[in-house]
């Protein structure tokens, strides 16, 4: 046995079987106490409220065992099942209860920690809320073209794999979805979410517009036209979708930037031709697009930032004498809120369908002019003493979403529905629970399996061939 088990903790071993044995090992095992049982995953590193433990339903009646000669084979395939299951190969299997809680997503560091803030909440008096929080490295989604989806979490978490999936009710996004620098795109999850119709702030669509700082930056162009330049300064700037088109010189000094990227990367000073040419030369190895902004004498950078109604404003003045404020040291002081710069972050909140955490980034010039740069989504990083109350006004929000929408779904009539098993694409843990609730079929035993996440909850059904 010992020997199987290490033959079978080698996943190339594993992932080599023919696939008509793997499937026969996925099957449920009757006879035995339910593999999770077994194969408990390690405990949620998110301290929110948990769920009872998941207990086979009550229809499961255990079958017959077919001979005395499965035994031993039954314990075969309880450690391919064991080892299979801890390597991720496969997944495991039950029906279960509606579930009495909300899953929330958020993806963010794991050193900003989001659990504690949603410790012992209720949405719409009735929900708890569990919090799955991983950096969008560590995720993947699945949807499906009916609204459902399931994300799957792969974190270490004090040295332990964690892996589980869900389906989330709501998502918060705290992690820039797109960087040009390496393995820093992660606009296919957006879509992914956006597909299955998960709910979020700030927005998937605004997120996914905010992956290219021209698109948005177009966004601000229109607000400066219909503002005019003294309501709404915006800096200068040219847009070069290639290298090709860096024929036309700007007049210098400039500030190039390249592609799409955060804390400075890919910000170029560039005092002449020449070395305008040179750094034409460098973009043409990115195959991305350009912009260039006269270089403004700086005197500090302003940041307003606009959290629901919660409003503040900075400003960073450089120490170390970098051009780029945002990089070297720097001091970041609490400024005044004024009525010009409350004018600029309300009007930016409005772009692609609202923003509900946003900020507008300006410079202060040396000429006592001010130049708005940017504006910057959910993902923006939270600065200065107050960082702590930003949190909380974000899980506030985050919070009264869920309970609208909680409360929207509880006053939509809810149509019952009857899983197909044939068709094999059946809803998922959510829907299961309102079909059983609702009185209608429950899906025969044995033809769906429920794939589930480590607390037993069902996030999807997978169809099997009856035994
Ligand atoms: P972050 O990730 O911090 O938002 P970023 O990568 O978006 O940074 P920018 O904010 O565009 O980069 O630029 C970085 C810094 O460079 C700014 O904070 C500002 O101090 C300086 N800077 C940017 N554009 C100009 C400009 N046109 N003139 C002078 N300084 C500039």
């Amino acid at each position: 046995m010992n020997y199987l088990r290490r033959r079978l903790s080698d996943s190339t071993f594993i992932s080599n079987l023919p696939n008509g044995y793997m499937t026969d090992l996925q099957r449920p095992d009757p006879a035995q106490p339910a593999p999770a049982a077994t194969t408990t995953p390690a405990k949620s590193p998110t301290a929110g409220p948990m769920p009872p433990a998941t207990s086979p339903t009550p229809e499961k009646k255990p079958q017959p065992t077919q001979s005395t000669g499965a035994g031993f084979f039954s314990s075969i395939t309880n450690v391919v099942k064991q080892t299979a299951a801890s390597a991720g190969l496969v997944e495991q299997t039950s029906v279960t209860t509606p579930k009495k809680f909300k899953i929330l997503l958020i993806i963010d560091e794991q050193q900003q920690e989001w659990t504690k803030l949603f410790r012992g909440k209720k949405i719409y008096g009735d929900y708890d809320i569990k919090v799955e929080q991983a950096e969008f490295s560590e995720i993947n989604v699945m949807a499906q073209a009916n609204g459902t989806s399931s994300v799957t979490m792969q974190v270490y978490r004090n040295g332990t794999k964690v892996v589980r999936s869900f389906k989330p009710d709501f998502v918060l996004i705290r992690q820039h979805a797109f960087s040009m620098t390496q393995n820093e795109d992660f606009r296919n999850l957006i879509i992914g979410l956006q597909y299955g119709g998960v709910p979020s702030i700030n927005s998937l669509e605004s997120i996914y517009n905010l992956c290219d700082k021209p698109w948005a930056f177009a966004q601000l162009i229109n607000t400066f036209r219909r503002l005019g330049a003294d309501k709404f300064p915006l800096i200068e700037q040219t847009f070069y979708p290639n290298y090709k088109e860096m024929v036309s010189m700007p007049s210098f000094p400039v500030v190039v930037k390249i592609g799409h990227a955060h804390s400075g990367i890919g910000k170029v000073k560039v005092d002449n031709h020449s070395k305008f040419q040179d750094i034409a030369s460098v973009v043409a190895l990115t195959q991305t697009y350009t912009t260039t902004e006269p270089l403004i004498e700086s005197k500090y950078d302003i940041r307003i930032q606009k959290i629901g109604a919660d409003y503040k404003a900075y400003m960073r003045t450089s120490m170390s004498g970098n051009w780029k404020t945002n990089t070297g040291s720097a001091m970041l002081e609490q400024v005044a809120m004024t009525e010009k710069y409350k004018l600029w972050v309300d009007t930016c909140s409005e772009i692609f369908g609202g923003l509900d955490i946003c900020a507008v980034k300006a410079i202060h010039g040396k000429d006592g002019r001010d130049y708005i740069t940017e504006v910057v989504g959910s993902s923006m990083p939270l600065v200065g003493e107050h960082q702590a109350e930003d949190r909380q006004l974000i899980s506030d929000m985050v919070l009264a979403k869920m309970n609208l929408l909680a409360e929207k779904e509880a006053n939509t009539p809810q149509k019952p529905m009857t899983v197909q098993p044939s068709q094999g694409t059946g809803q998922k843990g959510e829907i299961i629970g309102e079909t059983m609730k609702n009185g209608a079929a429950r899906p025969p035993q044995g033809c769906l399996q429920y794939i589930l996440d480590c607390n037993g909850v069902a996030v999807g059904p997978k169809p099997v061939q009856a035994n």
